[in-house]
């Protein structure tokens, strides 16, 4: 049955899919970064209305529509409807259901905001699907306990970075109060804080962040800076008010005390 078109249905390929498509599809390669041998098709969600050349069906905002010679096409005339969605999130379940299935396809969708396509499943084999469910289902267990293994392992690594942060604080300022040093230290070391460059956690960069840390912790523990901010002067204005009072603690925290 022919739909009724009405003024801009139905649309061609330019309507479809923006300029330049190359340039802003997806990576080809999964989702551990591994590129796989045959590439996977393409198959997009798209974000208004179309027809497919074929069969004529509409298609609508957020069905799924493959492209064969620059022509639309509804998965069934795509020979794809066969296929399970899996939309994207489940790392592990996404991988294996790829693995297992011979036919399978990457579903994109075109952020107007950020001007790209952007993955949002997998279509595959409702067989494979099913083989990776039961895997996962069957070794979700240990794969927690992996995860919780790894965040112990950061909790680790934050608290070693906080006991070396705190050592060199202390070192650097002898005369700064134990207890101030270690806080000063923990915040700063706080995954994700983004003050410590963690991966190049060279010496430098370390004494670096921790002056920077010292200096932060002095301008709002020590000085009247959070209140001239609050008072409505420029971040600028008030660093200048309270450069000379930092310099002071600063010195003073450098000597012995
Ligand atoms: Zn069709």
């Amino acid at each position: 049955m022919q739909p009724l078109v009405l003024g801009s249905f139905p649309v061609g390929l330019s309507a479809v899919l923006p300029q330049k498509l190359e340039s802003t599809m997806p990576d080809k390669t999964n989702e551990n970064g591994t590129s796989h041998e045959s590439k996977d098709l393409i198959v997009f969600e798209i974000v208004r209305d179309s027809e497919c050349a074929e069969c004529q069906k509409e298609l609508l905002a957020h069905d799924f529509l493959f492209m064969e010679d620059r022509r639309p096409l509804c998965l069934t005339c795509a020979d794809l409807d066969h296929l399970a969605y899996l939309p994207r999130g489940d790392t592990a379940l996404t991988r294996r259901s790829r693995k297992y299935s011979s036919l399978r396809a990457v579903v994109v969708r075109f952020s107007r905001a950020r001007k790209r396509y952007e993955r949002q499943g997998v279509l595959v084999e409702q067989a494979a699907l099913d083989r990776a469910e039961e895997e996962c289902r069957a070794d979700a267990a240990e794969r927690v306990a992996d995860r919780e293994k790894a965040g112990l392992r950061r909790v680790e690594q934050d608290r070693d970075l906080a006991a070396r942060m705190t050592e060199l604080i202390q070192g650097l300022y002898p005369g700064c109060p134990p207890t101030e040093a270690q806080a000063i230290a923990l915040h700063t070391s706080r995954r994700g804080s983004g003050r410590v460059g963690r991966s190049a956690a060279g010496r430098a960069l370390e004494t670096e962040a921790a002056n920077a840390a010292v200096i932060a912790a002095i301008r709002h523990r020590h000085t009247r800076y959070d209140q001239l901010l609050m008072r409505g002067y420029s971040r600028k204005h008030a660093r200048d008010a309270v450069y000379g009072a930092i310099c002071d603690l600063l010195q003073r925290w450098r000597a012995r005390s």
